[in-house]
């Protein structure tokens, strides 16, 4: 049996109480012959700081770019609020993000019929959502220079970002989207400012053209991101994979978020460039939600987004959806049982802890390989 290199930073707070129950699966997984995983274990955040003095040591960022994936939970904490900027825990994230060139982010939005009350919508109209976010993630208006304050010297100051999009930029995040959406309902929402803004109109000449030219089965459609996100609230069942630059996807996407009702369950995807040699692509897999300080330690985090992380890993860097399908329908099993843990319990039969919930799912997933 193959083994996929799997990099495992459990970070901070919660984020090893929930990686342990990741931990559980793979290590089912293994044995059961169905998947192998050579797991590596690093330090990230504060847990990195406290150990070397950096959000990352270099030793551990040689391991993520060896590896075939990284799995991150969460970093932060208020005991390194006060730690030198550059250190800070976020930082890194935000290192491994830039030196393995992670461009695309992924941001699935699944309303599951279970949680559908959860949600600050009508259940009608987010019961069964399904929808993906595609984020540029390196380049545009955070990055783009000039990006100062200048002293105009009259009691004045100006501050300056620069919004800048080149077209191979436009067209990667594009072929990200197009073969996303082959796979799911075969529909794209390409979005931007096009009536304001000279990067939309790039922006929009590019991804019409690269459908034309390469995905010319699959449906585009183009929506200004201000229409966009009264959309997303209005109906959101109409999407399918949204493409979208690294501002409005910021937002866009933590809108979209709060469709499903709660942070606990949403997975992520950072994706980089495929390897034309290998096939293979640079990819870290983390949940959206952070450390949650105010629950660290007590064993009642919910492990569902970061369960969810490993089945995107499972989809998106290893060919295996069919094994992440079976993790996601564990998961939705769980819930139409009734079992919650805390965050989500509104009207639970039953309050299950951390490990409880990992037990759960993993005793699905048994059942649904018998
Ligand atoms: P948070 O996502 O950690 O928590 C927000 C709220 O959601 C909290 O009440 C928390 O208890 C709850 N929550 C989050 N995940 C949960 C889970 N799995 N199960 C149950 N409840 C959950 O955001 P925050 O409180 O704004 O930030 C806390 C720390 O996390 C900060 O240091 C922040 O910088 C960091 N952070 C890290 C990341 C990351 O690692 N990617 C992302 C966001 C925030």
């Amino acid at each position: 049996m193959a083994a996929y290199k799997l990099f495992v930073l459990p970070g901070d707070g919660i984020g090893p109480e929930i990686m342990a129950e990741v931990e559980k699966i793979t290590a089912w997984l293994t044995r059961e012959g169905i998947v192998g995983f050579e797991i590596e274990k690093g330090l990230v955040g504060g847990a990195a700081y406290d150990v070397h003095g950096v959000a990352i040591s270099d030793a551990d960022m040689a391991r993520a770019e060896a590896a075939d994936a990284v799995l991150l939970a969460a970093v932060g904490g208020p005991k390194w609020d006060g730690v030198p900027y550059d250190v800070r825990p976020e930082a890194g994230l935000l290192r491994l993000r830039k030196d393995m060139a992670l461009f695309a982010n992924l941001r699935p939005a699944i309303c599951y019929p279970a949680l559908a009350d959860a949600s600050s919508l009508k259940r009608e109209l987010v019961d069964g959502l399904d929808l993906m976010i595609v984020r540029e993630l390196t380049g545009g208006v955070y990055f783009g220079e000039p990006k100062q304050i200048i002293d105009l010297g009259n009691g004045q100051k100006r501050a300056i970002d620069t919004q800048v999009y080149d077209t191979y930029e436009i067209e990667r995040i594009g072929r990200v989207a197009f073969e996303l959406a082959r796979k799911r309902r075969n529909k794209v929402t390409s979005s931007e400012k096009r009536n304001v803004m000279k990067s939309g109109v790039l922006w929009n000449e590019v991804i019409t053209a690269l459908r034309a030219r390469e995905y010319p089965d699959v449906e585009l459609e183009h929506q200004l991101a201000d229409a966009l996100g009264m959309q997303l609230v209005r109906r959101p069942k109409q999407f399918d994979v949204i493409v979208t630059d690294n501002l409005f996807g910021d937002m866009l996407s933590d809108v979209a978020a709060m469709l499903t009702g709660s942070l606990g369950m949403l997975p992520s995807a950072s994706l980089g460039e495929t390897n034309p040699q290998t096939g293979t692509r640079k990819a870290l897999y983390e949940p959206v939600h952070g450390s949650a300080p105010d629950i660290a330690g007590r064993g009642v985090a919910n492990p569902i987004a970061m369960i969810g992380s490993l089945a995107m890993a499972l989809r998106y860097s290893f060919g295996l959806g069919a094994i992440a399908d079976k993790i996601e329908g564990a998961i939705s099993g769980v819930l139409d049982k009734g079992l919650r843990t805390a965050d989500i319990a509104a009207g639970a039969k039953e309050t299950l802890s951390t490990a409880q919930m990992g037990d759960a799912i993993l005793e699905e997933l048994r059942i649904a390989f018998k």
